[in-house]
């Protein structure tokens, strides 16, 4: 199908893209180059900016989405056959360039031992140029789609997150004033999956690699650190039972503010995005 400017869920709205190139930066991690004829008028609030990624299902060229992309396009979309309908994921823009226009998304490759993961993670590992998608994206900078949030009076920032929320983590860096204290925890797959993650902030970053078959090493890292005294403010996000877990442990133990602790359960084991939805609706 093809999007046309009338496709707004205003500060968001749909745009019709097509993949430019895409590179396996590491092993567990896929960046895929999307552009398009309007993607120019997308706006980053950058940090953890989200937006919704609808992909075609096997076998088709294009996503299927409902005819009507306005305010109602959620409602219209639930009602499409599961089988037919595209396939909506939460992704996170890793950069949005100007000249040309451009969004890198990077997907974590997750999967059985055959290599099969669930639908997203299937597209981006077959992605060629000019493979369509469409995008929920935002066109305000001020979009309601940026969870990292510090207020004012924060000391120092600890950031954790898996390597679903490393493009996220990177976007935080970036975002993140001179000198700003900040503690962060990144666990990855592969040794070879720690990346350059620039910043102006005075971070310091611990990169944790996971070992196959074993539970987070997140948890135990964060309860074991001595952490900064001064007014905290924390992000979380990955697999839900970890975020939960550390959660727990910073308002809990640590005596953190719960409003100053920001936390998502990027995915959860044993379920996928759909069956998140589900328990939603
Ligand atoms: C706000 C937000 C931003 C996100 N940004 C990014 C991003 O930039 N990059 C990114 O890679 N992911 C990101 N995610 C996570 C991503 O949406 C999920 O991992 C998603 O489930 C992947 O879809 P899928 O079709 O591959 O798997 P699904 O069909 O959703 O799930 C199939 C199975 O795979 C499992 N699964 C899903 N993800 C993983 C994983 N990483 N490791 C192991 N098992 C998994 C599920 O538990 C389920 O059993 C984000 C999520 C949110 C909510």
């Amino acid at each position: 199908m093809t999007i046309t400017a009338t496709a707004t869920a205003a500060p968001f709205r749909f745009f019709d893209l097509r993949v430019l190139r895409a590179v396996r930066v590491s092993p567990a991690m896929i960046r895929v180059t999307f552009g398009g004829d309007d993607l120019a008028t997308a706006v980053s609030g950058g940090r953890d900016q989200r937006f919704k990624l609808f992909l075609p299902q096997p076998g088709q060229d294009t996503p299927v989405l409902p005819e009507d992309l306005g305010e109602g396009w959620y409602a219209q979309w639930r009602a499409q056959d599961p089988a037919v309908r595209a396939v909506m994921r939460s992704y996170t823009v890793r950069d949005l360039r100007e000249d040309p226009a451009e969004l890198d998304v990077d997907f974590a490759v997750h999967g059985d031992a055959n290599g099969h993961g669930g639908p997203a993670t299937n597209w981006a590992q077959a992605a060629r140029p000019g493979d369509r998608v469409a995008v929920l994206g935002p066109v305000v900078e001020d979009n309601g789609g940026v969870d990292f949030q510090p207020p004012a009076g924060t000391d120092w920032t600890l950031v954790t997150a898996d390597e679903t929320a490393l493009p996220a983590v990177a976007g935080i860096l970036t975002w993140l004033p001179a000198g700003t204290r900040a503690k962060v925890w990144i666990e990855v797959p592969h040794a070879d999956d720690v990346q350059d993650l620039p910043t102006a902030a005075s971070a310091e970053i611990t990169w944790l690699v996971r070992s196959p078959g074993h539970a987070s090493p997140l948890v135990d890292a964060v309860r074991a650190a001595e952490l900064p005294t001064g007014t905290p403010y924390s992000w979380i996000a990955g697999e839900a039972g970890m975020v939960r877990t550390l959660r727990r442990h910073l308002v809990g133990e640590r005596g953190f503010d719960r409003r100053a602790v920001s936390f998502t359960g990027y995915w959860r084991r044993g379920a996928s995005e759909e069956d998140l939805l589900a328990e939603l609706s």
